[in-house]
C-alpha cells in the first residue's frame, strides 16, 4: 500500500491543459520511475490473475499500459488504435468526445479470447466503452477493466460499471 501510495504521488497535476479548465494528471513521472511503473503494473493486473489470455489497449496512453501488463502476465496484446491506421479492419466503433466524434478499430479475431482492458484514465467513460463494444465485435469475452485512475466525478463506470481503478480521484 505504500508503494502505490508514493506511485500515486508520482501522478502530476496540470492545470489548464490540454484546454483551460481542464486539470489534466500527467502519468508520465509515474513511467519514468522503476517501481512506481512495476508496482503499477502488478495492481492493474491482481484482480484478474489467471483470467485473461489477451491485453487490449487504447492508443496511444493504453498502449503503454497493455505492454506492461501484456508482457508480466505473459499474455498477448491487442492494440486498438484510432481511425485510419490498422490496413484491414476486422471491427471499427465511433463514439463521441466532448465536441466531436471519434473511431477506434481493431484486426484480427478475438473467438474463445478472454480479454483483458487496461488504459491510464477513465474520465467520462466514452473510449473505454466504445473499447468494450470493439472487442465484442471481434469476438472476445471481456474478462475485466483496469485503469490506473478513475475520476470519479466525471461519472465514467456509468458506462464501465465493473471497472478496477488503482487510484481514484
Ligand atoms: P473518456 O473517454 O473516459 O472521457 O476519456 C478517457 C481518455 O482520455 C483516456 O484514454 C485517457 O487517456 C484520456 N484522458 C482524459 N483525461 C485525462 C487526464 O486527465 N490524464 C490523462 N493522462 N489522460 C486523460
Amino acid at each position: 500500500a505504500d508503494a502505490l501510495a508514493r506511485a500515486e504521488s508520482l501522478i502530476a497535476l496540470t492545470p489548464d491543459f490540454p484546454k483551460p479548465g481542464i486539470l489534466f494528471r500527467d502519468i508520465a513521472p509515474m513511467l519514468a520511475d522503476a517501481d512506481a511503473l512495476a508496482d503499477v503494473t502488478a495492481a492493474l493486473a491482481a484482480p484478474f490473475d489467471g483470467e485473461f489470455d489477451i491485453v487490449a489497449g487504447v492508443e496511444a496512453r493504453g498502449f503503454l499500459l497493455a505492454g506492461t501488463v501484456a508482457a508480466t502476465a505473459r499474455t498477448g496484446l491487442l492494440p486498438i488504435r484510432k481511425a485510419g491506421k490498422t490496413p484491414h479492419p476486422t471491427a471499427s466503433v465511433d463514439y463521441a468526445l466532448e465536441y466531436d466524434v471519434a473511431t477506434i478499430e481493431a484486426s484480427g479475431d478475438l473467438t474463445g479470447r478472454r480479454v483483458l482492458l487496461v488504459d491510464d484514465v477513465l474520465a467520462t467513460g466514452g473510449t473505454l466503452a466504445a473499447a468494450l463494444s470493439l472487442v465484442e465485435r471481434l469476438g472476445g469475452t471481456v474478462a475485466g477493466v483496469a485503469v490506473i485512475l478513475e475520476l470519479a466525478d466525471l461519472g465514467g463506470r456509468a458506462r464501465v460499471p465493473a471497472t478496477h481503478a488503482v487510484f481514484t480521484a
